[in-house]
């Protein structure tokens, strides 16, 4: 292959690292004179990624054997190599490489320092070509983001500030103050409280790898409400390299945490005053409650007093009226006969409203005597049945029981069943059912419970009136209730009773045909309470 014809040295370097015209000049001027006017045969510019670490320090011609040979360029016979390799700051940025024909002494010696020069400016312009780029990209993207930011370098020059910036403070296009501290005197009077900002800078000024985030109002060119949250980057042995300063607007996000403080200060006012108001009910209510309590025993107390003051005469009454009936003062005419037995039957009528008031304000305050027992359900009906038959009420009716042919015992309060339940429906009955009619009392026992049925072929109740019978002084309207005597207060104790003992009365009827009253107990005591008391309220 034929040799290259020798160029002119500084011709060889034409076109070389375009970065840096001024020092590739210089360089070739110094190698033109190391090299002389000869020139060099082959030369090759090879930029990029030798690692010269191992090369550096070694001679020309040894780094040249390392070189891989170019297939255009094969060195002559005798020609003499030289690699000049090109480091800055212990990195390569190139390597220069060429043959000459004749040896020149000590071309390689000549050619170290500026080739070292050479390297410092190539690198340099490298730096400076990468820096560029990167501010030019970085504009591009802080300009795409909406958010206003500005960026400084480790000497507090700034370096970049975008548009949203611009635009928040009313910096004009291409206005860039030089200095952060140019930058905040510049952009100071959009500020409110600017002072306690000052304080905020100052600090970081002091300590810059440590990041803030501050809140700050504007109140030019626009009123916003802004978190700066400045955000430091630290250089490769971790001092202060630059920062970045991002302004996010927080206005809509204060506005409604304002709105958000608003509504729960006042709801917590509505909290405050509907409590106040709900306390106060509650002692009003409390004292309502406590004057209806005294009320309450002042009736029981009067009415518990009055049936006692009440009995004693009537007790003279009746004593003496039945003297006089069974004519133990002579024997009385017949006009003073009937009138003894209307003021006898008057009197009873009288002694029985009387008892059934007391009963009732006993049961209401809690003190209704029950004495329950074991009993014997058959025998309480067959007694029942015994009086009934002698009732005046009973005349050309039917009484009829249905009794199981053995009961358990049950726990119960004789007297309390007897007078206020039992004889009170089954006189019910006589009173509303015509003569010819029937009463029929049924004893039965199921699991747990002993029940009374007391039906009647009687006038019967109509059903919108069932379950007003058991209110107090409550009567149905019709003939035959007005023609027997009544207080209306029969059903309201004999309910209580049965609740009393844990059971339920109910009634089912028929108008025109007859009623059944219904009476279902319990056979055991019931709840907890001890056997004697579990009957009593
Ligand atoms: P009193 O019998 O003293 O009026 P009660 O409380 O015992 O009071 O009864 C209330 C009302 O229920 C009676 O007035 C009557 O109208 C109606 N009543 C009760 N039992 C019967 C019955 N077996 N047949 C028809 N009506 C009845």
């Amino acid at each position: 292959m034929m040799a290259n014809a020798p160029v002119r040295v500084a011709d060889a370097f034409i076109g070389f690292a375009p970065e840096a015209p001024e020092a590739v000049a210089e360089f070739a001027q110094r190698a033109s004179r190391a090299i002389g006017a000869q020139g060099v045969s082959f030369w090759r510019y090879i930029t990029g990624t030798l690692h010269l670490e191992s090369t550096w320090g070694v001679s020309a011609a040894e780094a040249l054997a390392a070189v891989p040979a170019s297939p255009d360029a094969e060195p002559e016979e005798g020609d003499v190599r030289y690699c000049l390799p090109l480091v800055a700051d212990r990195r390569p940025v190139g390597m220069f490489v060429f043959h000459q024909a004749d040896r020149a002494e000590g071309v390689a010696e000549a050619l170290a320092l500026p080739a070292s020069a050479l390297a410092l400016a190539l690198d340099h312009a490298r730096l400076r070509v990468r820096e560029v780029a990167i501010a030019e990209r970085l504009n591009r993207l802080t300009s795409a983001l909406q958010i206003p930011m500005a960026f400084v370098d480790a000497a507090w020059r700034v370096v970049q500030i975008n548009g949203a910036f611009r635009a928040a403070h009313g910096l004009s296009e291409g206005e860039r103050p030089e200095t952060l501290s140019a930058l905040w005197e510049r952009i100071r009077p959009c500020y409110q409280e600017a002072s306690m900002l000052d304080e905020h800078l100052a600090d970081w000024w002091r300590h810059p790898l440590l990041g803030r985030v501050l809140e700050a109002e504007q109140v030019h060119p626009q009123e916003a409400h802004y978190r700066i949250v400045i955000t430091p980057f630290p250089d490769e042995r971790g001092g202060f390299e630059g920062a970045i300063l991002s302004f996010y607007d927080v206005t809509q996000e204060r506005r409604l945490m304002g709105l958000q403080a608003d509504f729960i200060d006042s709801l917590e006012e509505r909290v405050n005053a509907s409590t106040q108001d709900l306390i106060q009910s509650y002692l009003d209510l409390t004292r309502a409650n406590q004057r209806l309590r005294e009320l309450d025993q002042l009736k029981s107390d009067f009415i518990s007093t009055m049936s006692h003051e009440l009995r004693t005469p009537l007790n003279l009454i009746v004593g003496f009226g039945s003297l006089l009936e069974d004519g133990i003062s002579g024997t009385l005419a017949p006009d003073h006969q009937d009138w003894v037995r209307g003021i006898l039957g008057a009197s009873e009528r009288l002694r029985v409203l009387v008892d059934n008031i007391l009963d009732l304000s006993r049961l209401d305050a809690g003190r209704f005597p029950l004495y329950c027992a074991w009993i014997d359900p058959r025998g309480l009906i067959q007694q029942s049945v015994e009086e009934l038959r002698v009732h005046p009420e009973a005349a050309d009716k039917r009484l009829i029981t249905e009794l199981p042919f053995e009961a358990p015992e049950v726990w119960a309060s004789p007297e309390a069943i007897y007078h206020h339940v039992l004889m009170n429906l089954a006189v019910n009955a006589l009173k509303f059912t015509e003569p010819g009619g029937e009463i029929r009392i049924r004893l039965a026992i199921e699991s747990g419970h002993w029940s009374v049925e007391v039906t009647d072929t009687g006038i019967g109740i109509p059903c919108e009136e069932l379950d007003k019978i058991f209110q107090r002084f409550y009567q149905v309207d019709s003939g035959l209730t007005r023609r027997h005597n009544g207080s209306g207060l029969g059903l309201a104790i004999a309910k209580e009773v049965v609740s009393l003992h844990g059971g339920t009365i109910r009634a089912e009827s028929q108008p025109g045909a007859g009623s059944r009253f219904t009476v279902r107990l319990p056979i055991e005591p019931q709840g907890a309470a001890p056997k004697e008391e579990a009957c009593t309220k």
